[in-house]
């Protein structure tokens, strides 16, 4: 059941939405070599609790932190440890996710440990296009517009470089609960699927591997890593469909939260 959110429950998930927008822009600034996973997780959770909110993650069905820590071809769902330290070259998935007042946000980033001369042109580019295709998914989040055409604008992201697309994990629908209905697939065909209205809040979060699509889960039962070892990037926002279009609810301040209206830069 989909669940439709009031003008007032958007506004309320622009607050959780902004909420992981800080947490995200205080890591990217404290991000360097030599730091753990844990050292990020402590940094996410002390501005998500500075402003009011609950961390969306810790203690979900028992996840112990604050922020998803997925490093090199960790996909998603990383435990972040004071025993995995970043070092230039790596890449860092960060996902993070706040409660305001009982609502959820929901987002996420790829970061490069060191900055993009420390890893190949191959990798840089992965980071950069697995974005890149969650803004061609975004700009489609519009009343009267249909889940295929998400996940058709982002597949062809994908399947213009070659990238192991993940199927196996997908966006969702995000409200009182962190994960509601619909399914947001990143791949379908244009045209098809569910008819997307205004009141909808969804997470389209495109997840791109080097390599095989293919993934497994590690022995701690929550890390998904690609089954090649090869790595992967994930990005994700939470976006609101309104009657001007999509509303980016955790966008940061160098990003468009009115990407219609605003435009989309290329990363
Ligand atoms: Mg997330
Ligand atoms: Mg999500």
């Amino acid at each position: 059941m989909i669940i439709k959110k009031s003008r007032d429950e958007i506004e309320l998930m622009a607050r959780a939405g902004q909420v992981v927008a800080k947490a995200h822009e205080a890591l990217m600034e404290a991000l360097e070599p030599g730091m753990t996973t844990l050292d990020l997780d402590r940094i996410g959770e002390k501005v998500i609790r500075g402003e009011g909110a609950v961390p969306s993650f810790k203690g979900y069905r028992g996840f112990p932190g604050s922020v998803c820590t997925s490093k090199n071809e960790q996909i998603v769902h990383g435990i972040p440890s004071d025993t995995v330290r970043l070092e230039e070259g790596d890449i860092i998935s960060l996902d993070v996710g706040a409660i305001v007042e009982g609502f959820h946000g929901d987002s996420a980033t790829t970061l490069i440990v060191g900055g993009e001369d420390t890893v190949s042109d191959e990798v840089a580019t992965l980071v950069r296009e697995t974005r890149n295709a969650l803004w061609r998914g975004l700009e489609q989040v519009r009343h009267g517009s249909r889940l295929g055409d998400i996940g058709s604008a982002v597949e062809a992201v994908a399947e213009a470089h070659g990238y192991g697309l993940v199927r196996e994990y997908v966006g969702h629908g995000i409200g009182r609960a962190l994960h509601e209905d619909p399914s947001v697939p990143n791949y379908g065909q244009a045209g098809r699927g569910m008819k997307l209205t205004k009141g909808w809040v969804i997470a389209v979060e495109p997840m791109f591997n080097l390599g095989t699509e293919r993934t497994r889960t590690l022995d701690d039962d929550w890390t998904v890593v690609t089954a090649d070892g090869k790595v992967s990037a994930h990005w994700e926002h939470t976006v609101a469909v309104t009657p001007d279009g999509p509303w980016v609810l955790t966008a940061r301040s160098d990003e468009p939260a009115h990407p219609l209206t605003e435009g989309v830069p290329t990363w």
